[in-house]
């Protein structure tokens, strides 16, 4: 593929997963996003990094039997990136749908990830698929696509990141229904290190309770508190036989800061834990 941005869209096409992806429910929001998916709303997953928003879209485009379209947002993304472009090939000039024209044809899920990374002017492209209309304009071609039945729109930002340089337009906003992500209650992380991690239980407890520990040292500057994410990277460390303070450094505080002083504080909790 031909792009004109430096770095083109980022994609993932799903095929239809026929095994339900691994999701422990926090607070029903299972029930909330099929009703949206029946309403032909669009949804926004608002919530830190690693906290389970894109696990969440795998599992619920599984249970709605859609399809999923996923395109990884960054600041060169452009409209062309997202709806299609006309390319050269041998037969001439051909225009070729791009993954966001696929997924309003095909009646698919588009999971938009770190929406905000994108500019506002590509964002705005979304609108009229945001609202009643459902449909697509591509100014290139002149054809207006009506989204096909089951296309639903879903974007998910991280409201913490770049907070005052980065925020999504009101106008954007408020065509979408939230959902507030959060770390999952104590219970229910430590299932999901287990089972993700391949550990034993009481090594997950154990994780998740540093977790917890660490994540109240944003109070005195850690700018990202450790994910789920991070934990079950530990877990795997752990589970495939490296000593446990080695693996909680490496995958848990050499990655959140550069800062002697946090790292001192983080290597404590982590020997206060084990
Ligand atoms: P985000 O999209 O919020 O950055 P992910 O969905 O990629 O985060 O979550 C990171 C990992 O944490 C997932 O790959 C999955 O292993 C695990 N995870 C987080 N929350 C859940 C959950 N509720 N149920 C199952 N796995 C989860």
């Amino acid at each position: 593929m031909v792009c004109s941005s430096s770095r083109g869209p980022d994609v993932k096409d799903d095929e239809r997963s026929t095994t339900a992806p691994y999701y422990i429910e926090t607070a029903g929001e299972v029930a909330l996003f099929e009703q949206c998916h029946h309403r032909k709303l669009a949804v926004m997953l608002k919530g830190p990094t690693g906290c389970g928003k894109t696990r969440f879209v795998e599992y619920m485009a599984w249970r709605l039997k859609r399809t999923l379209v996923t395109i990884s947002c960054h600041d060169d993304l452009s409209t062309a990136d997202l709806v299609g472009r006309f390319l050269i090939g041998t037969d001439g000039t051909a225009w070729h749908d791009g993954p966001l024209t696929r997924a309003v044809r095909e009646g698919a899920i588009c999971y938009l990830d770190e929406v905000v990374e994108a500019r506002q002017d590509t964002v705005v492209v979304l609108h009229p698929l945001s609202d009643h209309r459902r449909m697509l304009p591509i100014d290139k071609t002149g054809e207006t696509v009506i989204a096909a039945p089951g296309f639903q729109l879903v974007v998910s930002y991280n409201p913490g990141y770049q907070r005052m340089l980065k925020d999504m337009k009101p106008s954007t906003r408020q065509r979408f229904v939230a959902f507030d992500f959060d770390f999952p209650p104590p219970e229910r992380e430590a299932a999901i290190v287990a089972h993700e991690g391949g550990v034993d239980a009481s090594v997950a407890h154990a994780l998740v309770t540093l977790g917890n520990r660490l994540r109240q040292l944003r109070d005195r500057g850690l700018a990202e508190v450790p994910s789920t994410r991070l934990l079950i990277a530990a877990a795997r460390l752990i589970g495939s036989g490296i000593a446990v303070q080695d693996a909680c450094y490496a995958a848990i505080v050499s990655p959140l800061s550069d800062e002697p002083v946090l790292i001192g504080a983080m290597r404590d909790l982590v020997a206060a834990s084990f």
